[in-house]
Order: structure tokens, then C-alpha cells, then sequence
């Protein structure tokens, strides 16, 4: 009696198992033949979405970290490519820039500011994926997005999130709300346009104007564009892009010239008198800004 149950619960249970697993088989070939037909059909779309928008999480992704790439080297100049003449405006609102990418009470100013009143929305410039939404000190509540170019965008000081870190976003979608959050005086969006870490000018790249216009669909960015002290928070430097190689290469042979200085010279006066800024010449002359300076001495000016 005993051999019988054994067998039977025996006999059971190999039918279940072989009936699962025809089941099994069954779906295994169903979905072969799902990915075959989509495969024959869609390869041409399939492929081109993959050639548009590359895998940007799967090197240095962090949402916690603001610079992930402290490990990767860049190496100047760098090239960044658009595929579109146009960005899509952060603020909706006319772009008044207020401060600007430089240097600022002594310290680097890396993005610009751009005027706006506590609850204005906030759109994402390109395409891309949230990669923080998050309170950083300084920066407050802010959200950084890359995008498939390799760039991220960072706006600070929010008072609302209006997405998720890892959320893919479209160009011109609505990120959150603008406001004072960290360290602001007064209400505004502290913009900042990073590539691999480096915080680059913004206005190089991009003109804060009502056609939100892309200066070129290939810009060539030399160390220049990416350190505060060559510029200044209160105005706007000259603006050359750089579309080639071999404009960027020519551009790094800087030009020293000898100034002389006159009478009544101070160095803010001489650094808005040759567009240079006073930090730069301070570096270039291994002076303090502080440094008395005497009529007749000759100081660098680089540019
Ligand atoms: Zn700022």
C-alpha cells in the first residue's frame, strides 16, 4: 500500500512538473518568435534610437555625488556637439542674467544667475535623465540632468522639485520651481553648465537671449571657458567661439602684452581697460589685489 501512494504522489507530481515545463517551453518559444518579428521590423528604428540616445548612466552615475567625475581626466580643448540650433529656456520669463559666470567677492562664481520670482517654473534646457534632486548645501534644493551630449545642467535654489533623480525627461519639461533655497540672496536660478565635472561659461556656449540660441552645433572650449578667474561676475567677457580644432589650438597661443601703468590707474580700472580680469592679472604678475601699484610699473596683461 505504501509503494502504491508513494508512486502515485510520484506519478502526480512528474506529470505537474513536465506539464509546467512544456508551458515554459511554450512561452520561451512565443517570446523568441515576439522578439524575432519586432526585431525584423523595427531594427532600422531600434538602431537609430540607440545611435541618438547613448547608455549616459552607465559610467560615473551617482545621485548623490554633485561631481562623479573626479576620477576622469579632461583633456583640453574639449568638443561639444548639439544636434539643434536652439535650447529650450529655463524660466519662461524674459532671461535677465544678474550675476555672471566669474570671479565673485573672492571666490569662483561657476554658473550665472538669472532672475525670477519664487514659484516660476523651471525647465530642463535638453533631453536628458535627472541624475540628483536633491538639498545640497550651497545650492540648496537642486536638480543636475544629464544629456546625451555629454553635458549636465544643474539649476539650484528651488523651493519645489518637480521631478525624481533617475526620471527621463524631454527637452523643455518642467523640472520644478524656482526660489531661494541654500545659499541665494533673493529669489533666482543659479544655472550651471557642467562636462565631465568642469563647470564651463554659459554663456559661451549658449546666448541668454529670446531665441535661446545655441552659438554652434560644434563648439571647441579652451581652459578659458572653464575657470572663473579669467572672468568677471559683474559683466559679460568677449565672446569668440571657438568652431574648429584648429581655431582652438591657435586661440591657446595667449598674448602677452606689456602694460604701463599711468596715472590715477588702479587695477579694476586696468582690467576693464583691457578686458582682462583683475584676478588674471594678479596670477599673471604673481601680485595680491591689495598690491599697491606705482605709475610707470610694468605689469602683464595675458589674453
Ligand atoms: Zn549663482
Amino acid at each position: 500500500m505504501r509503494y502504491i501512494i508513494t508512486g502515485l504522489v510520484l506519478f502526480i507530481s512528474l506529470n505537474t512538473f513536465s506539464q509546467k515545463k512544456i508551458r515554459n517551453i511554450d512561452t520561451f518559444y512565443s517570446a523568441i518568435k515576439a522578439i524575432t518579428i519586432k526585431d525584423t521590423v523595427q531594427s532600422d528604428a531600434v538602431s537609430q534610437v540607440i545611435k541618438a540616445a547613448p547608455d549616459i548612466k552607465a559610467n560615473n552615475w551617482s545621485n548623490t555625488v554633485y561631481n562623479p567625475y573626479k576620477e576622469v581626466k579632461v583633456s583640453f580643448p574639449l568638443q561639444i556637439k548639439f544636434d539643434d540650433s536652439s535650447y529650450a529656456a529655463p524660466v519662461k520669463r524674459k532671461k535677465v542674467v544678474t550675476s555672471r559666470y566669474g570671479w565673485r567677492r573672492g571666490r569662483a562664481h561657476e554658473g550665472i544667475d538669472i532672475d525670477l520670482i519664487t514659484g516660476d517654473s523651471l525647465y530642463s534646457m535638453f533631453g536628458g535623465i535627472v541624475r540628483m534632486a536633491r538639498y545640497t548645501s550651497g545650492h540648496g534644493r537642486t536638480v543636475v540632468v544629464r544629456h546625451y551630449n555629454g553635458l549636465e545642467t544643474v539649476y539650484a535654489h528651488l523651493s519645489k522639485y518637480g521631478v525624481k533623480e533617475n526620471d527621463t525627461v524631454a527637452k523643455g519639461q518642467y523640472l520644478g520651481k524656482g526660489g531661494t533655497s541654500g545659499n541665494a540672496r533673493g529669489s533666482h536660478l543659479h544655472l550651471v553648465i557642467n562636462y565631465k565635472g568642469v563647470p564651463i561659461n554659459p554663456e559661451y556656449l549658449f546666448k541668454f537671449n529670446e531665441k535661446n540660441e545655441i552659438r554652434n552645433n560644434e563648439l571647441w572650449v579652451t581652459k578659458k571657458w572653464t575657470q572663473p578667474v579669467f572672468h568677471s561676475s559683474r559683466r559679460q567677457s568677449k565672446i569668440t567661439p571657438l568652431f574648429t580644432e584648429a581655431e582652438a589650438i591657435a586661440s591657446l597661443q595667449k598674448k602677452r602684452s606689456i602694460y604701463v601703468v599711468r596715472p590715477g590707474d588702479t587695477l579694476s580700472r586696468i582690467s576693464r581697460n583691457n578686458d582682462v580680469s583683475v584676478a588674471s592679472i594678479c596670477k599673471v604678475n604673481r601680485i595680491r589685489k591689495t598690491s599697491v601699484i606705482k605709475v610707470g610699473q610694468k605689469l602683464f596683461i595675458e589674453k
